[in-house]
């Protein structure tokens, strides 16, 4: 990862007060990070672009390609695809032509349900690499808890990370059942678990387990999958900032302290969804989003996966 990635630091709103005395005026906060430069340590020792570009349902081919190609242009460093999703080629073939350092970008891909087990998994691994074209990912995550097999996929990738092919390795949908049974069993810690989160969806317990075994968390799906853009509450916060539903639901996930999986595959958006760091949710703002847990879950729900 590039010298420039910077911690995110976020800018206070006030400052301390006397008792009685007149409420400050509210100072601009200086702009000291980008979506280019945003970024959470991983337990590798690398560092990860807080917001990153979700490719899932971007067509392969063209689509995709100018999706990341735009992404690339615009500042995010960071994509988020996999096997499922059918484009890790086009993902690559945008990465070469866009002329971004590859030291410079995060690419994330993921073994799926099909691939799980100790040799499949050591296969699927080549498999993604070249249809991507690159050398090395800088994250692979066992994309679901398949029962049964996630112990010995989770093996293979132990061996990809100590051979430096996936500079760090994690999991996706893994909730605190899986995430126990996964840490009592090996011997490297996941960098990263890649959940559904939102504020409809906070999964707290998973949350606060990842912090305390020093995982980053990742929130997939932040934007609800376009369900809850246009609830009341985060239109209400939006509107006062002067900023889209969009941006109020993907800041709540930079202030938590999540990596944010934005999709869009449309140029406007994909601009808007990286227009982060400008902007603060105030303390009663993030109140009023923790309040919207709902247990909406978008996808398919690892809670029913044994
Ligand atoms: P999402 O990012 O929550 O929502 C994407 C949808 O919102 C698309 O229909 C997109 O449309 C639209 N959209 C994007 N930006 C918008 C904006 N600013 N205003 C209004 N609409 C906007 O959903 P997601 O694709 O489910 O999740 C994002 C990423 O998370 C995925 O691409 C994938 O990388 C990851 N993910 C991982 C898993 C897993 O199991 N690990 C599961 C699901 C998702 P357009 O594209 O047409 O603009």
């Amino acid at each position: 990862m590039g010298r420039h990635y910077v911690q995110v630091h976020l800018p206070t709103t006030s400052a301390p007060q006397a008792p009685g005395s007149p409420m400050p005026q509210t100072k601009k906060a200086p702009i000291t990070h980008s979506v280019s430069t945003a970024s959470l340590d991983l337990n590798t020792g690398a560092r990860i672009p807080q917001v990153g570009l979700g490719v899932w349902q971007a067509p392969s081919g063209r689509i995709t390609q100018s999706a990341v190609a735009q992404a690339l242009q615009v500042g995010y460093r960071h994509v988020d695809t996999a096997r499922v999703y059918g484009n890790e080629a086009d993902v690559g073939t945008a990465l070469r032509e866009s002329g971004v350092l590859r030291s410079e970008v995060f690419v994330t891909t993921k073994l799926w349900n099909n691939d799980q087990g100790y040799d499949r998994a050591r296969f699927a691994f080549d498999a993604s690499l070249k249809r991507l074209g690159l050398e090395y990912v800088d994250l692979y995550l066992l994309h679901w808890p398949v029962p049964g097999q996630r112990l010995d996929s989770w093996r293979a990738l132990e061996g990809l990370f100590k051979e430096k092919r996936a500079r760090a390795i994690g999991v996706s949908n893994f909730l605190v059942p899986h995430l126990l049974e996964l840490t009592q069993a090996s011997e490297v810690v996941p960098a990263v678990n890649q959940i559904e989160l939102t504020p409809f969806l906070q999964r707290r317990e998973t949350v606060a387990l990842c912090e305390r075994l020093g995982i980053v968390v990742e929130a997939y799906s932040p934007l609800t999958h376009g369900k809850r853009l246009s609830d009341p509450a985060i239109k209400v916060i939006a509107e006062a900032l002067n900023r889209s539903p969009a941006q109020v639901m993907l800041r709540w996930g930079i202030q938590r302290g999540t990596v944010v999986l934005p999709k869009s595959v449309t140029p406007a958006r994909i601009v808007e969804n990286a227009s982060l760091f400008d902007f603060d949710l105030d303390a009663k703002a993030m109140a009023r989003l923790d309040a919207l847990e709902e247990g909406l879950v978008t996808g398919w729900d690892p809670a029913d996966e044994p």
